[in-house]
This record gives C-alpha cells, structure tokens and sequence, in this order.
C-alpha cells in the first residue's frame, strides 16, 4: 500500500504502525491490534504507559498552573531537584526539555566552569567511538559516528574520539587543552557496548590525575533502566556532571543536567537558561515519577527481571547460528547477530512485540521496568521464532 502524503520532513523510517493508546505494557494500533512494548519509546515509559500516580499528579497540576518563567521561584522544580540530588552524589540540578539540551548543558558548564573558575584556558571534551550524545549541533559533534554529521559542516570545535574500552589509548588523547571526559556507562544506540568497569576506573583516574570533568550521559541508562537509579552507580564513581532526559518524567518531555558542588561557581543568572526548562507540569510529572521509582524500588525490579530475561534468552536462543552475542545491564538488552536486523524487527512487529534495533545488527529490548515474567516469556517466544526461521535457512544452506 503506498504511503499516503505526509507534510512532515522525512527524517524518520516509520514503522507502518500507527500507536493510538497507550497502558501499562501494552500498546494498541488504529486497527485494534494489541502490542508488548519492549521499546517503551527508546527508555522512555520506563513506569509503563499512563502510570497512575504520573496520571493523577499531572492532571491535579493541570488545575493549577501550566507555565511559570523561570524568573519565578517553582516549588515543584525545588522538590524534584532535591529527591535527585538526594538520590545521587550531585549538589545541583538545572532543568531543560531533551537529552540532546542536557548533554549541551554539560558541555557548556564543564567549558565555562574551567574559563572561569579554574581560569584553565581549557575546552577540549574526549568521548568516544560509537557514543551517542544528541543532534544540536555540539552534541551531534561530540557523538562518536559519522553518519550524525553528514552535511552539517562546519561543525563546532573542541571535541576528540577515543576508543571505547581501551584504557591504554586514552591518555595518549589527554592534552593541555582537555577539560573534559563524557561517555555513556552502556553505549545505547552504539548496539548496547557496558563500559568495562577497568576502563571506567581509569577514566576516573586520569581525570583526578589531569584536573578534568568527568561527565558521564545517563540519558537512556538513568532512571532505573540498568538495574541501580544511575548507571554509574553500579562503577563506585561519582561522576561531576551527569545527564538525564527519556524516563525521567514518564513520557512528558524534560531534561537534567545534574552536578557537583563545586560546579556551582560557573553559572550565574543570565548564564545558561530555558523557556520550559523543568515547567510546573513537567516536574510535577518528574517527581511522582521519581518518588513511585523509588518507593516501589524500579530500579531492584529492573536488576532483578533484567537477570531472568538475558538467563531465558540465552537458554532459548542457545545453537541460533545467527546469534553472535546477547549483552545488557538491568532492561537494556542487545542481541546481536551475525547479519542486518532489520526483517527480523518487522517480523517481531507483525507478530505482536514491539523491539527497535542499534546499529544494523543489533536487536535492543527496552521493556518498561514494571513487566511480568509472564511478559519476558511472551517476548521472548516471539524473538526466538522469529530468528529460527535463520536458523532453518542456514542449516538448509
Ligand atoms: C536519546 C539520547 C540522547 C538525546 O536525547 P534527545 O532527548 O533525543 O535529545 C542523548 N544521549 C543518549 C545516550 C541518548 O540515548
């Protein structure tokens, strides 16, 4: 059927599903069709779809007020920047609306922070091979592939690529112009790569050792989804910046960019700000999200079942030829295979599971963090019949 004219630009490869309703872990299409959502909108529905308590927080703050500049004081941005501070090693919060603004965010306090602060001279930032960290224009320059610059020349200055994973290579790329080291704790849209925690280790050495920010983008591994609230937390580190964006407020757009103490010193008003940075609305539906997380103790559930769905996978995908490697931390969970995803995807689609890939070879899982097993073994039958039908295709071979 051909695809009906859109007044869009064309800068997404839709599914051919259109998603009309939304609850709990299932998702309903315009012709009635029931899915499981491993995808939960890239990290994103990490509570589910329509959560209660974010439901009735966020129409309760509808009645009140909607929008308030940020040149007024914002009780609810006060309250759900201290459950995040109190939750995490950071003193400071400041609120913006995507992933891509508070990763922009930390680029712009670790630079001003070391011109003027430590008077440093120095603004050079190393991330990494496969990283990614936005599409503005600084965050597309500091994500480590190429296929995210394409065309966008000139980009801005300041950024080098190191190696993932490789402690040996990464001082060699440190010079008097570095202020900083960013990286994710699990390489998401890079095919779901963990960060060795040696390699971790010593990126917080060599950053104690050379004077420089260690800023690390929890934008799709916060909030529960790899099994501790931030994913460095599972590395012992405190990183000085962090960032934070998808699930943070349960599908309502918002970011945060989070910081030490000591970082304070770099901004004052007029710095650094946004129109609907943390709004009344958007942090009502951040704290209900953030107290249900950790009243409920997500983030154990999400260690907890993210053990029995890579244990099952594993089990049932075991002798797949296609099958290289199944990888994650907590419920992000890659599956990689020998050869592109990409039917393999629409298959799971058809048959009722909703998955998206990293890279073309790589099957991510995403469920929210409040699945059942009974969910992870309908997944999971749905993933290993479709992927036997490889299997059939290479033993005929
Ligand atoms: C999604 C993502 C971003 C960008 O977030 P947006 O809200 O799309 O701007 C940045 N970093 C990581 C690790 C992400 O997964």
């Amino acid at each position: 059927m051909a695809e009906p004219a859109s007044a869009l630009f064309n800068t997404y490869a839709r599914f051919p599903i259109t998603l009309v309703k939304g609850d709990g872990t299932r998702l309903y299409d315009d012709t009635g069709k029931e899915y499981l959502d491993f995808m939960s909108g890239l990290a994103v529905t990490s509570l589910g779809h329509a959560p209660q308590v974010v439901k009735e927080r966020l129409v309760a703050q509808l009645d009140e007020l909607w929008h308030c500049s940020n040149l007024f004081h914002n009780p609810n941005q006060e309250k759900l920047a201290k459950l995040l501070t109190e939750n995490s090693g950071a003193d400071a919060v400041f609120f913006c609306n995507s992933g891509a603004e508070a990763n922009e965010a930390a680029i712009k306090l670790a630079r001003r922070y070391h011109s003027k602060v430590l008077e440093s001279g120095r603004y050079e930032i190393i991330t990494f091979h496969q990283s990614f960290h936005g599409r503005t224009l600084a965050t597309l320059t500091a994500t480590g592939q190429d296929k995210v610059k394409d065309g966008y020349d000139p980009l801005p200055t300041g950024f080098v690529h190191a190696p993932f994973n490789d402690s040996k290579a990464l001082e060699g790329y440190i010079n008097d112009k570095t202020c900083a080291i960013m990286l994710e704790m699990v390489q998401a849209e890079g095919g779901v790569i963990e960060a060795d925690p040696a390699f971790v280790q010593e990126i917080a050495r060599l950053c104690e050792k050379h004077s420089l920010l260690l800023i690390v983008d929890e934008v799709q591994t916060g909030m529960g989804r790899t099994g501790k609230l931030f994913a460095h937390q599972h590395y012992g580190i405190e990183p000085d910046i962090f960032t934070l964006a998808k699930a943070l407020a349960s599908g309502f757009p918002m970011g945060a960019m989070l910081g030490k103490e000591k970082l304070k010193a770099a901004f004052q008003p007029g710095t650094h700000a946004s129109t609907f940075g943390g709004t009344p609305i958007a942090s009502a539906a951040a704290v209900a999200t953030v107290e249900t997380m950790l009243e409920q103790d997500i983030p154990a559930r999400a260690a907890e079942l993210g053990d029995y769905l890579i244990a099952e996978l594993t089990a049932k995908l075991a002798g797949n030829p296609y099958v290289k490697a199944i990888r994650g931390k907590g419920l992000i969970l890659g599956i990689e295979c020998t050869g592109p995803v990409s039917a393999d995807v629409t298959a799971i689609h058809q048959k009722g599971l909703l998955v998206v890939s990293a890279g073309p070879n790589v099957i991510r899982l995403l469920p929210s963090l409040v699945i059942t097993k009974e969910d992870i073994d309908q997944a999971i039958t749905i993933i290993a019949g479709v992927l036997a039908e490889h299997k059939a295709v290479v033993s005929r071979g």
